[in-house]
């Protein structure tokens, strides 16, 4: 079956075709690290890593770039209010967003590279736009020449009037053309900066990608990636830079954009202050949790994030993990996959309609009648969920995460169970019925099996 996504830049669903299927090229840009990400930020790194499962899954060698943006304007104040250098936040916060996207179960991408290391190739870019004639320097900048790429706006289908109107454009006295931006800046001694043809100074945030792309992918890339706000201006002046720089050729064939993750139907968004940050989510649920919620709506769509939605993923899980636990003895036949999830994931990543199938596998498991279909049943549940990136923890393991993030006090319920089987030894049943309701006043629900007394979280 061929692979369908959603192309921003056609406005239409298409199957996808790789330059060389031998080697498939994605890039998402990714975070900039001056603060903790919060889980709107997540949500490309979740979305984008199912697309690199299901591209690894159908190709023998994909090239995943996801970059870091450690020099920004952002981040500099942030230094400057911490009265450190700018690597000390970033090596910070890079760091921490590593670990965050391991605890939502985000393969680390093929390469990560930073822009910092790429100031060459952004100069060489940079100077190579200039010598065709699509770019200026101004006042110790360079700005890209935007009316001299006929191109411009097919990205995010907005006219010259709605781009100068709604872009936020600087405005600045040495632009020739209100729309155009900024490829080089210069530094004042108290900021970053680097030596170049046009004094020291520093990369806009556009040139940065364009440069990294080249570097690592080449000239023109299969799949561009990143969060809807990114379609402008970012993505239309990468695609003007790149496209001008290579001569007219192909920037990226396949533009994909995630909807926003939304908190009481607003954007979140560090400006609006309006955060939940993956690292106190972490502390709240289990990072799997996070993730199962993440992709409970269609990439596309908005999310619009609560306590209900992260509840909702944990007890679906509880579910499918019960399941797993009954079979726990069975070993799953080898090589077993499951159609439908791979369809719907193939359909422009449909998480929601294959999330659907995932809960009907669990409850075949439930039903299987023999061992040999549950043997059948458990492998293609967790072919299922390899895809998703979910359901591949022994089921323990995730009763004991869940257990962390439940807030009980784990050693007290624990404390409760160990009472309650003294006081039935001892045939004091009034004593242990109470002991019962205590540890069910904790939300906690108990479980007396051959292998002695389980408990988990009410659901
Ligand atoms: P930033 O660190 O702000 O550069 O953002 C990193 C990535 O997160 C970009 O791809 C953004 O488009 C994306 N992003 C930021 N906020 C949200 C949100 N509320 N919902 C979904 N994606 C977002
Ligand atoms: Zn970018």
């Amino acid at each position: 079956m061929s692979l369908i996504l959603y192309n921003t830049l056609t406005r239409r669903k298409e199957a996808f075709a790789p330059r060389d299927p031998a080697r498939v090229t994605m890039y998402v840009c990714g975070p900039t690290v001056y603060n903790y990400a919060h889980i709107g930020n997540a949500r490309p790194a979740v979305v984008f890593d199912v697309l690199f499962r299901l591209l690894l899954a159908r190709y023998p060698q994909v090239i995943y770039a996801r970059n870091v943006t450690d020099v920004d304007d952002k981040i500099n104040t942030a230094a400057k209010s911490q009265g450190v250098p700018i690597k000390t936040i970033t090596d910070k916060y890079v760091e921490i967003y590593r670990a965050d996207m391991g605890a939502l179960g985000v393969l680390p991408p093929t390469i990560e590279p930073c822009a910092t290391d790429h100031i060459a190739q952004m100069i060489a870019m940079i100077a190579t736009l200039m010598k065709n004639g699509h770019a200026y320097a101004a006042e110790g900048h360079v700005m890209f020449d935007v009316p001299s790429f006929a191109g411009y706006g097919q990205l995010s289908g907005r006219n010259r009037d709605d781009m100068i109107a709604g872009a936020r454009v600087e405005v600045a006295p040495f632009k020739k053309d209100p729309a155009d931006f900024v490829l080089w800046k210069p530094s004042t001694p108290d900021l970053p900066g680097w030596d170049s043809p046009w004094g020291r100074g520093r990369p806009g945030w556009h040139i940065e990608c364009s440069a990294m792309i080249e570097k690592h992918l080449g000239e023109t890339i299969d799949i561009h990636g990143g969060g809807h706000d990114l379609i402008f201006p970012h993505h239309e002046n990468e695609l003007a830079q790149g496209t001008c720089a290579h001569g007219g050729k192909t920037y990226a064939q396949v533009w994909m954009h995630n909807g926003f993750l939304t908190m009481d139907r607003e954007k979140m968004s560090k400006s609006l202050g309006n955060i939940k940050t993956v690292h106190e989510l972490l502390s709240e649920a289990p990072g799997e949790a996070l993730r199962w919620a993440l992709l409970s709506a269609h990439y596309r769509q908005p999310l619009d994030w609560s306590d209900d939605t992260v509840a909702q993923a944990k007890t679906t899980l509880d579910r499918a993990y019960r399941a797993l636990e009954q079979v726990a003895h069975i070993q799953p036949v080898k090589g077993a996959e499951y159609a439908p999830v791979r369809a719907a994931l193939e359909d422009d990543l449909n998480t929601p309609k294959a999330m659907a199938e995932i809960a009907f596998i669990v409850g075949a498991l439930n039903n299987a009648p023999t061992d040999d279909s549950r043997a059948q049943i458990k492998a293609e549940l967790l072919a299922a969920g390899k895809l998703l990136g979910v359901l591949q923890q022994e089921p323990a393991e995730w009763f004991i995460a869940a257990k962390k993030s439940s807030g009980v006090d784990a050693a007290e319920v624990e404390r409760l169970i160990a009472a309650r089987i003294n006081a039935r030894k001892a045939r004091d049943f009034k004593e242990a019925d109470r002991l019962r309701d205590a540890i069910a006043a904790l939300g906690v629900v108990i479980e007396d099996r051959a292998d002695g007394t389980k408990w988990r979280m009410a659901e």
